[in-house]
């Protein structure tokens, strides 16, 4: 399968043309991403929970507290919304209405699993260590016994879902191409400052080559990797 299957509430109406079902962009998106927007319906209120995420193949995990009842929530079988959006450029265009940002997101729906299988909950936790800093999770001290009874790992299949994209210069109507304001794009860059020594850092210990070596520092956001 190289794309996810348009549904009832996939199916993008508005700017469809930027839509995109291809399982390479939506992985895409994801894989670029830090921090994922969470949402679903508890006790009959809209939550939404901004969170880090790991993707494993097609499943998207995240974690948190065991004793988070909302979380725990997720796991009865309702649908969740998960998020995940770039801006990768402000869109000023001649007019007001057409003013825009360039960007990449997706949008998957479907229920979230907590996972309890011992493999699996460890790989979860390792994928969302490493999608924020590749390298990391052999270098440090895995979850014990008591932190991982306190730490609930969720799965959220890749199955239905969306991304949308825009890129390019703003769109005017034609006869604003004559007004003398500027108009252009500004591109956004990501930008990771020099690692900072925690104050207890034992005496000797270099900061590691995968820090120093980051490959999110310092890219322009939506360029080719
Ligand atoms: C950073 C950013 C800024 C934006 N600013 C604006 C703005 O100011 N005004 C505005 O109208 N729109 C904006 N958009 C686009 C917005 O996300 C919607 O796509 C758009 O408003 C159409 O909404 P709709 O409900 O009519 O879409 P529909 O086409 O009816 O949506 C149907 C389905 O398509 C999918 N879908 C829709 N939008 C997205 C998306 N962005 N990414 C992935 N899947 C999607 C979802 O599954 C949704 O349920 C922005 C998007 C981003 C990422």
């Amino acid at each position: 399968m190289s794309q996810l299957e348009p549904t009832p509430r996939t199916t993008l109406k508005r700017g469809k043309d930027r839509g995109s079902y291809e399982l390479a962009d939506i992985h895409g998106i994801l894989d670029d991403g830090l921090a994922c927007q969470l949402a679903f319906i508890h006790n009959g209120s809209p939550h939404i929970i901004p969170t880090a995420y790991g993707r494993v193949g097609s499943t998207v995990y995240v974690h948190g507290a065991a004793a988070n009842r909302a979380l725990r929530a997720l796991c009865n079988g309702e649908t969740a919304c998960l998020s995940v959006t770039h801006i990768d450029g402000l869109v000023l265009a001649r007019s007001a209405f057409h003013h825009s940002m360039n960007y990449r997101s997706v949008v998957l729906y479907g229920p979230m699993r907590e996972v309890t299988e011992h493999c699996e909950w460890q790989a979860g936790l390792r994928a969302i260590i490493e999608h924020m800093m590749p390298g990391r999770w052999d270098d440090v001290r895995s979850p014990n016994e008591q932190e991982s009874k306190r730490t609930m790992v969720l799965a959220l299949e890749i199955d239905e879902g969306s991304a949308k994209v825009r890129t390019g210069p703003p769109v005017d109507d034609e006869e604003d191409y004559a007004l003398g304001c500027w108009a252009g794009v500004i591109p956004t860059t990501t930008h990771f400052a020099t690692p900072i020594d925690d104050p207890r850092l034992a005496a000797g210990i270099e900061v590691p080559h995968y820090v120093t070596h980051y490959p999110r520092a310092k890219r322009q956001n939506g360029a080719a990797r």
